[in-house]
């Protein structure tokens, strides 16, 4: 597996974790340190160990773990969060639009692996159903053409090679027309030894007359510290998109070029994992590091932490429902309190068992508009009226409020409605908050 050092050190370290009586600073020191070590090892950018380990310490002290969630299952949390906030949340990968041809191109020094992400690519992307073809414009190096030719025709994909022309723009121009009937051309270029003059203005006219919708530069794995100079000065050049990164199947030295990522800001797309065509992955943050930390056992917990977040908040609302009598007030703050957790579309996903149910979308929205009326309504009624909602049941009453309120009488009418409905809810429910936990999430009042 890629970084398997790394990965074991810190499995290592998350066991020190799930072994301990309990969890203080001392316990925190010592896996902070472990990380410290761990990722410097690996080559990743000192600085940004710096960060990441003040944070576990800050949050790690600071943070208390959801009712139901040890604080030991908690502590792994944070240690699997802040390493995928360093990774860059998001996945990563090229969004392939309908643009007709896509077109990826591939800049880096010599020998890093352009041509053969091409052809990983290529495949790649073929497997997924997309029409593909790959350009060989790479007339600096004696035999890059006929590499390239040798991939394409193993993986069976159509490719353009020019073996007299020494113009790479004038290869192109030439091609230009006959690649529009491809959904994704892949542009392998010429790298240097270094980012010479001459390779900067190669790669400045390629990019003018390609135009290519994706700039992948490609590194090596192995190139530590030097990766985040070589990052910036190709940003310079081109404006890349992303990176991949490749061969990192043969170094324990991969963070250099994962931090050189996270400082220039340009995303890592993909990894080149081996030499075969197949050895390719489109990078992904979250996967990465719940492979570093050892998948399955973390996955369980991380569901865990989730939903007891989910359990803790329902369960305090729930506790308000319970609480007796059930006025104006409280309708509000429960709605209100269910607001905060997010929009209940997400909310319903994370709960076990709620994701597959088909819930209307306007039922899952309280307004945040339809809310600010009802405060306003509620604004306009007397302390009495708040205290007991079956007086406001009455048409004068009603039309006095949404006059103070500013609404229709329909709109005042809307809340009582919502107003019965949670009681109703409450009533069928009470005496066993166990039952009203689990519905309590599907039925928040009125919905
Ligand atoms: P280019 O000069 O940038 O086009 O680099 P090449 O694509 O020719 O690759 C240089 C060498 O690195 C070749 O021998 C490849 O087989 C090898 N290589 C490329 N990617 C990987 C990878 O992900 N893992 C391993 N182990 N070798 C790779
Ligand atoms: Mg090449």
């Amino acid at each position: 597996m890629v970084m398997d050092k790394l990965s074991s050190t810190l499995k290592n370290t998350l066991s020190k974790i799930t072994g301990a009586t309990f969890i203080d600073e001392n316990l925190v020191n010592e896996i902070v340190k472990d990380i410290q070590r761990a990722l410097l090892t690996s080559d990743v950018n000192v600085k940004l160990v710096f960060e990441l380990s003040k944070n576990i310490k800050e949050r790690a002290l600071k943070e208390k773990a959801p009712k139901g969630v040890g604080q030991k299952e908690f502590l792994v949390k944070i240690v699997y969060d802040e390493l995928v906030k360093f990774l860059g949340k998001e996945k990563k990968g090229i969004k392939i639009t309908k643009k007709q041809p896509f077109k990826i191109m591939l800049v880096g020094l010599f020998g890093t692996g352009k041509t053969t992400i091409a052809a990983k690519l290529g495949n790649y992307y073929t497997k997924r159903g997309h029409k593909v073809a790959l350009v060989g414009l790479d007339v600096y190096r004696p035999a890059a053409m006929d590499q390239l030719e040798q991939l394409a025709k193993s993986i069976n994909i159509p490719y353009y090679i020019n073996r007299e022309e020494k113009n790479p723009k004038k290869i192109w121009k030439s091609l230009k027309d006959e690649v529009k009937k491809y959904d994704i051309v892949i542009v392998d270029t010429a790298g240097r030894d270094a980012l010479s003059e001459d390779l900067v203005k190669e790669i400045e006219e390629l990019n003018k007359e390609i135009k290519p919708e994706e700039k992948l530069l490609v590194i090596n794995a192995d190139i530590g510290q030097t990766a985040e100079s070589q990052a910036k000065k190709f940003h310079e050049s081109c404006g890349i998109t992303g990176v991949a990164i490749t061969k990192m199947d043969g170094t324990a030295k991969a963070g250099g070029a994962l931090s050189a990522a996270a400082i220039t800001g340009a995303p890592v797309k993909f990894l080149g994992v081996g030499e075969k065509v197949d050895d390719i992955e489109e990078f992904n943050p979250e996967g990465f590091v719940s492979r570093l930390l050892g998948m399955g056992d973390l996955e369980a917990l991380l569901e865990k932490v989730r939903v007891e977040i989910d359990e803790e908040t329902a369960e305090d609302l729930g506790k308000k429902f319970l609480k007796g009598e059930f006025n104006f007030l409280d309708l509000y703050e429960q709605i209100q309190g269910m607001k905060k957790l997010g929009p209940m579309n997400k909310i319903m996903e994370m709960i076990p068992g709620m994701s597959g149910m088909k819930i209307p979308k306007d039922m899952l929205d309280v307004q945040d508009s339809k809310l600010k009326k009802w405060k306003f309504i509620m604004q306009s009624m007397t302390k009495t009226e708040l205290e007991n909602p079956d007086l406001v049941f009455n048409r004068k009453r009603i039309d006095r409020i949404a006059k103070g309120a500013g609404c229709t009488a329909t709109e005042v009418r809307e809340l009582l409605k919502q107003y019965r409905q949670s009681k109703k809810m409450m009533k069928m429910m009470k005496g066993d908050p166990n039952k009203l936990m689990k519905k309590f999430k599907g039925k928040i009042p009125g919905m």
